[in-house]
């Protein structure tokens, strides 16, 4: 039998890759460092069938151009923004992804990356823990409750969020033209018409949205002007969204009171300026790294390829 070749190029939870390895019809390479290798992949690629990555494989045209079999590409994860789709579509090659894997993780990371910016909790534990100093009046945080977040892109991980900050007693309101206007009142979140109205009453902001052209560049220092003096903002859906420069200058300046921070234009991100800004909590992007997620990822994306593969 002639059997289909799988390449995967990152790591992958041990789940999905035993799913892969048990199917009679599959012949997997599972190669977790291969994405730092761009030329070794563009030189084997013609052999496979299909492709599995999670972001840090570029899947650009000049790689797509070099296949000769490829059907299609699983991303191990929601955003595909590591992929040429223009490219791969006009190719004929499938592109799927396992969107809901991580979106429980995603909101979670969110809620602990929205208390840790309230209450400066990472700032006293390394205080305490590194530094050995019981600085109690340095550390005054702001309270949740009765605070109103405003969530812009209420799709999973949106939408999500906003139901646990209805727990914590946050007024919600959203900001999303693409969604009816019935799912957010059905979770009692109020949804708003144009984007100035969330930022100019919202304490706390956070972003969901997949990075688009629309989406790159929604908050710029235009933006933060309309925001209310201290605003905390959260970014643990795409770098870009949120302009870095013109956060860490509202940082500096005070206009924005503290930012959590999960991802980054550029990754790894070991010299964003971000890092240099005052009261920012920053996390390298590890917002779907829980065991749970990365499980139904790899399993999600597993049964995804082969669904293509077998038509
Ligand atoms: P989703 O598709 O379910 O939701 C996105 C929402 O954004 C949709 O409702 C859409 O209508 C809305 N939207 C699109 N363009 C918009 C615009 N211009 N203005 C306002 N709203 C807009 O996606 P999701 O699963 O909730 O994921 C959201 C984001 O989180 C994505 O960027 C994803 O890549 C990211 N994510 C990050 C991590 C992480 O590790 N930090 C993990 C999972 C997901």
């Amino acid at each position: 039998m002639e059997k289909f070749k799988i390449l995967i190029t990152e790591h992958i939870a041990e789940p999905g890759i035993e799913l892969l390895r048990k199917q009679p019809d599959v012949e997997l390479t599972y190669d977790p460092e291969l994405f730092r290798n761009f030329e070794r992949i563009l030189e084997i690629i013609p052999e496979y069938d299909a492709l599995i990555t999670r972001s840090g494989t570029p899947v650009t045209e000049e790689l797509l151009e070099r296949r000769k079999k490829l059907k299609v590409v699983g991303r191990a994860g929601v955003g595909v923004d590591n992929i040429d789709l223009e490219a791969a579509s006009r190719r004929g090659i499938l592109v799927v992804n396992a969107p809901t894997g991580n979106t429980l993780a995603a909101t979670e990371h969110t809620m602990g990356m929205m208390i840790s910016a309230a209450r400066l909790i990472p700032y006293a534990h390394k205080s305490l823990k590194e530094e050995r100093k019981w600085d109690r009046k340095k550390f005054m945080g702001v309270e949740l409750a009765g605070k109103t977040l405003g969530i812009i892109g209420f799709g999973r991980i949106g939408s999500r969020v906003g139901i646990r900050a209805k727990a914590f007693d946050m007024k919600v309101i959203a900001y999303d033209p693409y969604i009816k206007r019935e799912k957010a009142e059905r979770l009692g979140v109020e949804l708003v018409d144009d984007l100035e109205e969330l930022l100019r009453r919202s304490d706390i902001i956070t972003v969901h949205t997949p990075l688009t052209d629309e989406t790159r560049n929604m908050i710029t220092k235009r933006e933060i002007e309309k925001m209310k003096d201290g605003v905390i903002l959260l970014n643990i859906a795409r770098g870009g969204i949120i302009n870095e420069r013109d956060l860490y200058e509202a940082l500096v300046s005070g206009k924005v009171r503290a930012a959590a921070v999960d991802v980054f234009t550029k990754e790894p991100a070991t010299d964003n300026i971000l890092l240099d800004a005052p009261n920012i909590i920053v996390t390298p992007h590890i917002g779907a790294n829980t065991f749970e997620s990365q499980t139904n990822v790899a399993v999600i994306i597993a049964n995804q390829v082969l669904s293509a593969l077998r038509g």
